[in-house]
């Protein structure tokens, strides 16, 4: 007799997050003499409690589903497919229910391992109602599915990548000039380290961090786009043309400092937002409540020994990179009303983001986080990372969003923002990063020089999509009240 056909569903792997809804052990039932059907009812697990936020933030999921008993087309007898009803119970109650609507989730049956980063594809039956977030996928072979919001970027995956730095480093004489240095800044409260690549030659310091916020995966897969193109990494070339002339140049130009990932252990996880103890790092970067010292070794140690660090270096350039559930966009977020916003930091925003743009033809200007309505609003938010940088060190900080969704501004509704855009996306900081280069510390009114495509825009969230619930005021993707 035939094995009866099974779903299983996991999430050990490290980044993995759901868990089976409470007695929702999947049933099978058939449906013709060669087909079945069940529903699996999923939750998906809250990081741990945020003091400072009061929420236990929730959205990010990734999980491994393992079909077993489905018989060969070729059989004559037996279940040979099995249509599964995969439903997020507690959708409603994540930090983020506005964002579901327009969501498409990833899916892929290779091995997390291949790094086939091609093969994600994104589910276009999914959607959200009554509060639930649901999708069907036909198994028609036995074996593993992943499903992900996003692609999960492992810390397997984020060992393999700093040693491939550290490799490049070692062994690449042409890359000797710029000085390439793997460290780590300190460690995690889990005990990871605290990994930080620097290369280049030239005066002006750049710090490009990634991850902040763990299940914003995108920003590792962006990071490792930039630090292959930096360190030649995929090139087979072992001549001079490993390195493409406006890296070089760049090279020449700064220093750059890079955390491909500040949150290990919240990623190990699979939390959306917070380290091991509940931490938003994006909130530990001064003290703004006399009762909540920030950072602090015990309770955000990344951000402790990257600001310790920032401050041995100085900083001429601060990008912070993130994704964002709600909108379909990539975008930057500036440090705008707060005390260093002025002329000079407004001009040279709306010129990199130009560069950026011209590079990228997936950055855009005119969607994006509007600013705080006053001065006094943006002091309550000194604790993010590009607002206390940028006016620590007076220069340029950017927060770079990435969709979770698919990028309305050159859609793709097979893949989706995926992976490939990502790492293509940091791959392209290359040339925004030379663009600007002549500016960050020019005297005098230098913006004189620059087109009208070049200025600052003010950005709106406003805009219409069908299902697209509009936003409240919202800042730098705090979470706004909502009932759950
Ligand atoms: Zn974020």
């Amino acid at each position: 007799m035939a094995s009866a056909v099974k779903v299983s569903i996991t999430a050990s792997h490290d980044g993995g997050n759901i868990s089976l809804a409470p007695n929702a052990s999947p049933t099978i039932t058939p449906t013709g003499p060669r087909t079945a059907k069940c529903t699996v009812s999923l939750q998906i697990r809250p990081d741990v409690y945020t003091d400072l936020e009061k929420i236990a933030h929730m959205q990010y999921f990734s999980f491994r589903s393992y079909v077993s008993g489905l018989r060969p087309t070729s059989d004559s007898e037996g279940i040979k497919v099995l249509t599964v009803q995969y439903v997020i119970e507690n959708a409603h109650a994540t930090s983020y229910p506005e964002a579901w609507p327009g969501t498409t989730i990833c899916y892929s049956s290779a091995s997390l391992d291949a790094q086939d980063d091609h093969l994600w594809k994104r589910n276009l039956t999914t959607k959200y109602s009554d509060g639930k977030l649901s999708w069907t996928h036909v198994h028609t072979l036995n074996g593993s599915t992943f499903f992900s919001y996003y692609p999960p970027y492992t810390y397997q995956r984020h060992l393999r990548l700093v040693s491939d730095c550290s490799a490049a480093a070692a062994t690449r004489s042409i890359l000797s000039e710029y000085r390439p240095l793997v460290e780590s800044l300190g460690q995690t409260l889990e005990g990871r380290e605290m990994e930080c690549i620097s290369i280049g030659s030239g005066n002006l310091i750049a710090w490009i961090i990634h991850r902040q916020h763990p299940g914003e995966t995108m920003a590792e897969f962006f990071a490792e786009g930039l630090l292959h193109r930096l360190l030649g990494i995929e090139s087979s070339n072992s001549s001079s043309s490993l390195l493409d002339e406006t890296t070089q140049r760049i090279l020449t130009q700064y220093r750059l400092h890079i955390v491909p990932c500040m949150c290990p252990d919240g990623a190990v996880r699979g939390h959306l937002r917070t380290n091991s103890v509940g931490s938003n790092l994006n909130r530990e970067w001064a003290t703004i409540h006399e009762d909540y010292p920030a950072p602090l070794p015990t309770r955000s140690p990344e951000v402790f020994a990257v600001l310790h660090k920032m401050d041995e270096t100085g900083c001429d350039f601060f990008l912070d990179v993130h994704g964002d559930e709600e909108l379909p966009y990539v975008f930057l977020s500036g440090a705008e009303k707060t005390p260093r916003w002025g002329e000079r930091m407004e001009a040279l925003h709306g010129y990199f983001a130009g560069c950026y743009g011209r590079a990228n033809a997936d950055v855009q200007r005119e969607i994006g986080y509007p600013p705080p309505q006053s001065e006094e609003k943006a002091l309550q938010y000194m604790n993010v990372g590009t607002n206390q940088v940028s006016n620590r060190f007076d220069c340029l900080g950017l927060t770079l969003e990435m969709p979770y969704k698919d990028c309305a501004t050159n859609p793709d509704s097979e893949g989706g923002f995926g992976p490939l855009r990502a790492k293509r996306l940091g791959r392209s900081l290359v040339e925004a990063l030379d663009g600007v280069a002549p500016f960050l510390r020019a005297e005098g009114e230098f913006w004189s020089v620059f087109s009208e495509e070049d200025r600052y825009v003010e950005p709106t969230d406003n805009y219409k999509e069908e299902g697209f619930v509009m936003l409240k005021k919202r800042f730098y993707s705090d979470v706004r009240p909502h009932d759950n």
